[in-house]
C-alpha cells in the first residue's frame, strides 16, 4: 500500500517517517517506493492505549502526548513524510502534525495508506457516530488545512485493492464507502451511538438514513429513493 501510495501521491522530502505501530508497515512501504530515506520519528510508550476510543477529547489529546514523543535528531530542519494508516476523528493526527513542527520539521505531508473513512463501523471497530468522523464533514483540503499539514494525501480504493490483490467485493468496505455488506438493526446502531458519543438519539446519528425496517440504507437506496422522490 505504501509503495503504490508513493506512486500516487510522490511529494519531496527528505525523510520518510510511520506512525507507530498503525503507519509503520506503510511508511516502509512509501520510503521503499519512493527512495526517500525511512527512519523511526516517532517513539511509541507501549504502555498507553489507542487514543481515538478514549471517550472524549481531553483524554483522546493528553493520550497522544503521552502515548508518542518526537525524535528531534531526526525531525530537525527536515522536510517529512508522516504515513499512518488511517484518520479517524482527526485529532490525533493533529496532534502528531503540530508534535513533528515543534520537534523542528520544515515541511510535514500527511499520506493516509486507507481511503478517507466516512462511515461508522458496526461489525467490531469501535468508531463514532458519522458526524464525529472528520472525512464525512470535510473534503481532502479541509483535512489538511484542519490537521496543519503541508500536503494530504488518502490511497485510492482502486490502489487499496490493487495492494491486497483480490476482488473487491471480497470484502468490507463499508467505513469508505457506505455499503454495509450485513444490514444494521436500529437498536445495536443507537446502543453504539449511545455508548459511543452520548448521542441521545436519531437527530444526531450522523445524517445516516434508515429503510422502512430501521435498518440503515445503503448510499444506493437513499440516491434511489431521493430519485424516485424528485
Ligand atoms: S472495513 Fe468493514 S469491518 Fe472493517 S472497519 Fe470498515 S466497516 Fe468495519
Amino acid at each position: 500500500m505504501g509503495e503504490l501510495l508513493s506512486q500516487q501521491a510522490p511529494v519531496e522530502a527528505d525523510v520518510v517517517i510511520g506512525v507507530p505501530d498503525s503507519g509503520l508497515p506503510a511508511a516502509i512501504g512509501y520510503a521503499m517506493g519512493s527512495g526517500i530515506p525511512y527512519q523511526e520519528g516517532l517513539i511509541k510508550n507501549r504502555y498507553i492505549q489507542r487514543t481515538f476510543i478514549q471517550p472524549d477529547q481531553t483524554q483522546r489529546e493528553l493520550g497522544v502526548r503521552m502515548k508518542l514523543s518526537p525524535l528531534e535528531d531526526v525531525l530537525r530542519g527536515k522536510r517529512v513524510v508522516v504515513v499512518e494508516d488511517s484518520i479517524v476523528r482527526g485529532t490525533t493526527t493533529k496532534r502528531i502534525v503540530q508534535m513533528i513542527r515543534d520537534a523542528g520539521a520544515k515541511e510535514v505531508h500527511l499520506r493516509i495508506s486507507s481511503p478517507p473513512y466516512q462511515w461508522p463501523c458496526f461489525y467490531g471497530i469501535d468508531t463514532a457516530a458519522r458526524k464525529d468522523l472528520i472525512a464525512s464533514q470535510l473534503d481532502v483540503e479541509g483535512i489538511r488545512a484542519y490537521n496543519g499539514a503541508d500536503s494530504l494525501a488518502y490511497i485510492t480504493m482502486e490502489n487499496l485493492v490493487e495492494a491486497v490483490g483480490h476482488p473487491k467485493d471480497n470484502f468490507c468496505r463499508a467505513c469508505f464507502d457506505g455499503e454495509y455488506p450485513i444490514d444494521i438493526p436500529r437498536e445495536i446502531k443507537d446502543a453504539k451511538l449511545v455508548f459511543e458519543s452520548g448521542d441521545p438519539g436519531p437527530e444526531s446519528e450522523g445524517n445516516m438514513p434508515l429503510d422502512e425496517n430501521g435498518l440503515i440504507e445503503t448510499p444506493q437506496q437513499t440516491e434511489a429513493r431521493e430519485v424516485v422522490a424528485v
